[in-house]
């Protein structure tokens, strides 16, 4: 089976990000970069589905040299092949969609699997847009994965519940925590992905469609709210809808 999964290197969640003065992007300085933590998942997955079916896995992400990093790791985890198509210039989801679904056109893939978001910008965007760029299926937030034959079966997290959804081979996946246990490198997959090539590719540029106009911090102000003791029922209505606690 030919599997190839995108994976993005983002801010570490315990980085604090600052805004550049530019007022428009993310400020890199101090910045620790990290592989996206939803892209574990979908590593993961598209290792599980090498081992079930052989084939080859092939990670492909799009952004500048420290990219390398993530693919790199991915290399180490299990990946056989790692592609950067490298390019810094600004870029909206749907031309990080067009560019990398070109290169995807390149590897006649049976299922592609993506994090559900990456964590930078929070998007949720590119599986979607990808799945329809190559004109076939996506189900997303994948928290269960069966696949039989060409027969693709997923569990979906929804509000307060789960889905059951079939599609068929092939598809765009994105995969939701929980989907998968994610394996950490061993030193073998270290020291043996120090030595693999990641094939570097320039992607074409495409007309942006989306221009990001400001970017702030939420403000550090801390919302008060006095409860008086019959108001039991609201207080446990906002820690579960709005405080999200439990
Ligand atoms: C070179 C470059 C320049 C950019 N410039 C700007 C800018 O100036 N302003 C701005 O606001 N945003 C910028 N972005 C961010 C961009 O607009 C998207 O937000 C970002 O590429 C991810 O898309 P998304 O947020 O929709 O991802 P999501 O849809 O949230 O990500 C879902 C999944 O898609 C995959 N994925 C995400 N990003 C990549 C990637 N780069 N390569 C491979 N797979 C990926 C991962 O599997 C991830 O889990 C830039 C991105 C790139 C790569």
């Amino acid at each position: 089976m030919k599997i190839v999964v995108c994976i993005n290197h983002t801010p570490d969640t315990e980085t604090k990000v600052n805004v550049s003065q530019d007022g428009k992007s993310i400020d890199k300085t101090n910045v620790n970069w990290i592989l996206n933590p939803y892209d574990e998942f979908a590593i993961e997955e598209a290792l599980k589905t090498k081992e079930k079916f052989g084939g080859e896995v092939i990670a492909i992400s799009l952004g500048n040299e420290s990219h390398k990093e993530s693919l790199r790791k991915s290399l180490a985890i299990g990946v056989d092949k790692a592609i950067l198509l490298k390019d810094e210039s600004e870029r909206d989801s749907i031309s990080v969609a067009k560019a990398i679904s070109e290169e995807i056109k390149n590897h006649n893939a049976d299922i592609i699997f993506f994090g559900k978001q990456s964590i930078d910008y929070y998007g949720e965007q590119l599986g979607i847009y990808i799945a329809e760029l190559l004109s076939i299926s996506v189900v997303s937030n994948v928290v269960k994965l069966e696949i039989t034959d060409k027969k693709v079966v997923c569990e979906r997290e929804i509000e307060g519940g789960k889905e059951v959804v079939e599609t068929s081979i092939p598809c765009v996946i994105t995969a939701q925590k929980g989907l998968n246990e994610p394996r950490y490198p061993s030193l073998k997959g270290i020291m043996a992905s120090k030595s693999k090539q990641i094939e570097e590719k320039i992607p074409n540029k495409f007309d942006l469609l989306v221009e990001t106009i400001s970017m702030t911090k939420p403000s550090n102000e801390r919302k008060r709210k006095i409860f008086e003791e019959n108001q039991v029922t609201e207080l446990v209505k906002i820690l579960h809808e709005e405080a999200k606690v439990f």
